[in-house]
């Protein structure tokens, strides 16, 4: 068992340096698999050594060992998220195939909450293939086909017409399209309730990590906040404790019913 674990944790701290690759060139068009790991500050291609996760960062103090410059620490934070969450869906899941199709889920999650923390924007190169692969993978795991197909129209459809009436009220827009194709994506993987505990959950996030970070700012609410972040986040709790979310979701659905007296 611990064996397993510590191959996940190690397989997790690998594909996390690739995700840094993807996270770096996605947004600047580049190719993902040619060249090899370079600094981005001098061009100098980084030997093996200088590419071990974690380690080669915190060994080397964060410089480029040529020219010196430092180089983020957003790096080792990502490899080190990455192996933490392989290790953890391995101990939820076990050695199944939903396993593959939840660690293949959260990498583009991780890659999706940096790039839209750096650059304000949701690739469609994550997300339109990841709606595609997560209904086609629905046929095989859970959900299951249809669930899927419906939590691909809940999280694109519904908060699509949310924003449309938002935008029609107030005159600007409160989402970005990126934000409704990624929704679909988490729904087309993790279909209904799960997809809809996700959007109430990054809802929440916004409101108190977005507001609170408004409000420290002093700036105006016109502020384009990268809600996708939220999203990511609230995805990744969803799908480490699948379980005790959609209870806790039931649980509050029927407390309101009762309240209502509907139930
Ligand atoms: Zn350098």
């Amino acid at each position: 068992m611990i064996v397993f674990v510590l191959f996940f944790l190690a397989l997790g701290l690998v594909v996390g340096s690739f995700l840094n690759v993807c996270i770096y060139r996605l947004p600047l068009g580049q190719s993902v698999a040619w060249p090899g790991s370079r600094c981005t500050s001098c061009g100098r291609t980084l030997s093996w050594y200088e590419n071990v996760p974690v380690l080669s960062w915190t060994l080397l103090r964060g410089r480029c060992r040529t020219c010196h410059a430092s180089i983020s620490w957003m790096y080792p934070v990502v490899e080190l998220v990455t192996g933490l969450l392989y290790a953890g869906l391995f101990l939820v899941y076990g050695l199944t195939p939903l396993l593959a199709v939840r660690l293949l889920f959260a990498s583009a999650l991780v890659v999706l909450f940096a790039i839209d923390a750096i650059h304000q924007i949701l690739p469609n190169v994550i997300t339109l293939p990841g709606i595609v692969l997560g209904f086609l993978a629905s046929f095989v795991v859970e959900p299951g086909w249809t669930n899927s197909l419906i939590g691909l129209l809940v999280g694109g459809v519904f908060p699509f017409l949310v924003a449309e009436g938002y935008f029609r009220i107030r005159g600007r827009e409160g989402m970005g399209m990126g934000d409704f194709k990624m929704l679909a994506m988490v729904g087309a993987v993790l279909g209904f309730p799960l997809v809809w505990i996700t959007i109430i959950l990054s809802c929440l996030l916004g409101i108190v990590i977005g507001g609170g970070a408004l409000l420290v700012s002093r700036r105006g609410l016109g502020t384009r906040i990268p809600f996708g972040t939220f999203i990511a986040v609230a995805a990744l709790v969803c799908v480490c404790w699948q379980e005790p979310a959609v209870r806790i979701y039931e649980q509050a659905v029927q407390g309101y019913l009762r309240w209502a007296g509907l139930a």
